[in-house]
């Protein structure tokens, strides 16, 4: 057991536990940002805890971002480069985060956790698992998701500030916090007050597996296709009838089957239909494209919109519309930009006596919008595992090992000066 350890299961775990119980599922079908009210409550939240540790520089804004500042502690000209951290405040909508009931399992016996409604966790399907047993586990009751995406994130970073906060002899360059909300709904990002950050990279605490951090993710594009048909009485319709329904039954049809989420993995992308709508006049689908190649997600957009004209000809008089739009990039792009901001994460895990393992995220993050916009932002480990189901879990002294991540980060950045 390393020296801390005590004080910083402590603090990670009643944070840990506060916030899960708290309600901040988002919604991708609304379009204000936060996308639900009830993500306010946590922000609030956070914003009282970043007080009660003191930190006095705090701004939240209108649309749920809060970004803090803990305040350089060195009275130097020369300040190290300032450098971010950031975590997601919603949860994901496929599994319900209402009445999160964490259930901590201390001294892990190794074996198949079962868990509510039949839920269990078997060892099989989570060979990880058995790897930490004798730690302690957090999981839901199996009725929910626990939250641990990105919940852990959030309080793994509050725990490195409070720990920051207690040790005024650790020298330390401006360090902000970033808590951003509706990162489920791949539209965080679009109010984010760019211009508020002072930081030149950041790092999102939202991975999963200890030690491994994620520095390239999908190019995310989302396609939404209008199908409108012709309405004549169903009795009278032969003939004449184009049904918008029909139409976008079509259309789904006619997906390569093995290029869809269940049939590829490691670099290989996708379609995912996410949604149908509608009714015999107009029916609506949204499609993700996605793929680590942006010839890929070209392709894939162009036989998208051939498929729409082919149904189109088909279904004399109905008009059927593609529109695709770009979510996010690959982080890949921007991260070269600052060869420090992968080799400070590497020597900050190793400084942990983990050996750094490079993944990446078959989907997005903010962090990759954050690249974009010109902050390098890769993702690093939380802990967790089995995100956006009731399987989800997490473990504590990973929790722990990734709040020293940040402190490390903190302290290489620091020598930068
Ligand atoms: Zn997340």
């Amino acid at each position: 057991m390393k020296s801390d350890d005590q004080w910083f299961t402590r603090q990670i775990v009643e944070r840990f536990i506060k916030y899960v119980k708290i309600d901040t599922t988002s919604d991708r079908h609304k379009q204000e940002i936060p996308s639900t009210p009830c993500q306010w409550d946590l922000l609030h939240l956070l914003d009282r805890e970043l007080e009660e540790i003191g930190i006095q520089n705090r701004n939240l804004d209108e649309h749920g971002y809060l970004i803090a500042r803990l305040e350089s502690n060195i009275d130097e000209v020369t300040q190290p480069p300032v450098v971010g951290f950031m975590a997601h405040v919603d949860t994901s909508e496929d599994v319900s985060g209402k009445n999160v009931c964490p259930i901590v399992h201390e001294h892990y016996d190794g074996a198949a956790i079962e868990l509510k409604d039949g839920v269990t966790l078997k060892t099989a399907e989570n060979p990880l698992l058995s790897k930490y047993a004798g730690k302690t586990i957090i999981t839901s009751d199996g009725t929910t998701l626990l939250g641990a995406d990105d919940k852990a994130g959030i309080a793994e970073i509050l725990t490195a500030a409070a720990w920051m906060q207690e040790h005024p002899e650790v020298k330390h360059g401006a360090v902000e916090l970033i808590f951003t909300p509706d990162e489920e709904t791949g539209k965080g990002l679009n109010l984010f007050p760019l211009k508020k950050l002072d930081s030149i990279c950041c790092y999102t605490m939202d991975g999963d597996e200890e030690g491994t951090f994620e520095d390239e993710c999908f190019h995310g594009h989302t396609a939404e296709i209008t199908f409108n048909g012709i309405v004549i009485h169903p009795g009278d319709a032969r003939g004449r009838l184009m049904n918008a329904v029909t139409m976008a039954g079509e259309l789904l049809s006619m997906l390569p089957r093995n290029e869809s989420p269940e049939a590829t993995d490691g670099r290989f992308g996708y379609y995912c239909p996410l949604d149908v709508r509608g009714n015999i006049e107009q029916s609506v689908i949204e499609i993700i494209i996605r793929d680590f190649d942006l010839e890929q997600i070209k392709r894939r957009s162009e036989t998208l919109r051939r498929i729409g004209k082919t149904i189109e000809s088909t279904y004399p008089g109905s008009k059927v519309h593609v529109e695709i739009r770009k979510q996010y990039s690959n982080m890949r792009l921007y991260l070269d930009k600052d060869t420090r901001v992968i080799r400070f994460l590497e020597k900050a895990i190793e400084m942990e006596g983990l050996t750094p393992k490079k993944k990446y995220i078959r989907g997005g993050t903010d962090g990759a919008r954050l690249s974009e916009m010109g902050i390098p932002t890769p993702n690093v480990f939380t802990g967790g595992a089995n995100f956006h189901s009731k399987k989800e879990w997490i473990v504590l002294p990973v929790m722990i090992n990734a709040v020293r991540t940040i402190i490390n980060l903190i302290r290489l950045w620091y020598a930068e000066r």
